[in-house]
């Protein structure tokens, strides 16, 4: 095996997640990436970044909270240049130590713009316009996704920011346009509405977060409400035009009624596209499906036998610890392994506030398919921690196989819901039922302690939340 080369494209939480497993399996390694460090977008300009000033507009939040309790803080002053600072340090501090994992785990990093020549043969563009060829064994292909645009919002101008532009924290407008009502958009919308920005968020379907659940989803808008200035569903922007005012958003309600609003700055998070375009994908026996993902069968294995691929290059969920546990399956059916991609369960996280996760399947998805489902339902105006925090703007659900008795999906709203997940996931995981949650001692006082009592509503035996008694 260790005479077995595994050419890895792009620095991801998928690509360097596979290098790292396939070096520790003793394969010589080399990753590729276009950027100076490995990380991809989640470390450079997604996850870590987004999650480093999403906990400035918590600490922001909790200062002007705590009046409440009687402690009374003077209106904080932003210092947009310090902040931009200790975000970058952190994104640095990772970046950096995933450099240095490479050369301690003996992975080969380059820094090169990589395409196919064939699939046995890469052409390398270095940063100063050398190229090269590398002849490679095993691929796996790990080139992320990128900002979607539609030719509406295509409007060159420094005001129209993409999440890349956004996360740069260049100013804090006055007026800012959020166009998307997804994940990126709200938690981006977060910060910038706790910076002091007035915040409008236009979205096309008829709610926050579609593929959530709209309980759940009641519970975050409520608050958001709060803090953004305006949420416009069923509403399309048409076009963008910059003007001397500002940039002009032409917005079409679903009823055909038009407005035009200015913005100082525009923020367009209309989801992300594959990057499959550039890799000399037509020189491999690779195939792409009409949306530009790579196709891959359970083991992540393309149409062309070298080549693998991983992450959101393949397809949703387009989230970071997906694309590491796909690294992980490609690199031990590289070694021979049996491994497939078969999750139970993909968590999925916002980290608005409050935080809304959700993992396995949705009552919404239930629904739509006919599937017979019991729900059980725990409040957070019962949970005494939640009280504790001041945080009773939460709820926890169990969606319940009503034979089995297994727990098949759980949504989580409220502060923390983002770590209360991993347990319901083990839990799907593991097959467990809604008996196995309720019998298991949760630590008192904890937000935890939500989803065993929503595990105990089922049984109509919650102590602090009263339903009938199931017969
Ligand atoms: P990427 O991380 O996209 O990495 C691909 C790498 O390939 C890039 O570094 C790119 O430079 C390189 N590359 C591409 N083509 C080539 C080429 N031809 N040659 C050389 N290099 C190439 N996910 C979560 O799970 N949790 C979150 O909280 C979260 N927050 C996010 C917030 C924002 C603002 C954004 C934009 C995304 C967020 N995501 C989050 C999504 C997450 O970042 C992605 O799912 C994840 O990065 C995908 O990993 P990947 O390995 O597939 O590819």
């Amino acid at each position: 095996m260790s005479a077995t080369h595994l050419t890895v494209i792009g620095g991801g939480p998928g690509g360097y997640a596979a290098a790292f497993l396939a070096a520790s399996h003793g394969l010589k390694v080399t990753l590729i990436d276009r950027m100076a460090t490995p990380g991809g977008v989640c470390l450079h300009r997604g996850c870590i970044p987004s999650k480093a000033l999403l906990h400035v507009a918590a600490l922001l939040g909790e200062t002007r909270e705590a009046e409440k309790m009687g402690l009374l803080f003077a209106e904080p002053r932003v210092n947009l240049d310090r902040m931009r600072d200790w975000k970058q340090g952190v994104v640095d501090k990772l970046t950096g130590g995933l450099a240095t994992q490479c050369q301690r785990r003996g992975v080969e990093f380059i820094q090169a713009e990589a395409r196919f020549v064939t699939s046995a043969r890469l052409e390398l563009t270095a940063p100063d316009g050398s190229v090269s060829q590398r002849d490679c064994e095993h691929v796996i292909l790990a080139s992320g996704s990128r900002p979607a645009s539609i030719p509406a919002l295509s409007l060159e101008s420094p005001k129209v920011w993409d999440s890349t532009a956004a996360l740069e924290l260049e100013s804090v407008p006055r007026r800012l346009l959020v166009i998307g009502g997804g994940y990126i958009g709200l938690e981006l919308g977060s910060v910038y509405a706790a910076l002091g920005s007035k915040v409008t968020v236009v979205e096309m379907t008829d709610g926050l977060l579609p593929g959530a659940d709209r309980d759940l989803v009641r519970v975050l808008s409520k608050r958001i409400k709060e803090s953004m200035h305006e949420l416009r569903f069923k509403t399309r922007v048409a076009g963008l035009k910059e003007t001397r005012a500002g940039i002009e958003a032409l917005l079409q309600a679903e009823d055909g009624t038009e407005e035009k609003l200015v913005f100082d700055r525009v923020l367009v998070s209309v989801g992300r596209k594959p990057n499959s375009q550039g890799l000399g994908l037509e020189h491999t026996g690779v195939t792409v499906n009409a949306r530009g993902f790579v196709e891959v069968d359970t083991q992540l294995r393309t149409a062309d036998a070298r080549i693998f691929a991983i992450g959101d290059l393949v397809g949703d969920p387009m989230l970071a610890h997906k694309a590491a546990h796909e690294a992980r399956v490609a690199v031990e059916v590289i070694c021979g392994g049996k491994a497939r991609f078969e999750p139970l369960a993909i968590p999925a996280v916002v980290f608005t506030d409050p935080e809304l996760a959700w993992v396995g399947l949705t009552e919404d998805q239930a629904a739509s398919t006919g599937q017979q489902v019991t729900v059980a339902r725990f409040p957070w105006g019962a949970s005494g921690r939640a009280l504790t925090l001041e945080r009773t703007d939460g709820l926890s659900k169990l969606i319940i196989d009503p034979t089995s008795e297994r727990v098949l999906g759980v949504g989580l709203v409220g502060v923390n819901a983002g770590e209360m997940i991993a347990e319901a996931t083990l839990a799907i995981e593991m097959g467990a039922t809604v008996r196995d949650i309720a019998e298991t001692i949760h630590a008192h006082p904890t937000l935890s302690e939500t989803t065993m009592e929503a595990a105990e509503v089922f049984f109509g035996h919650s102590a602090h939340y009263y339903t009938p008694r199931k017969s």
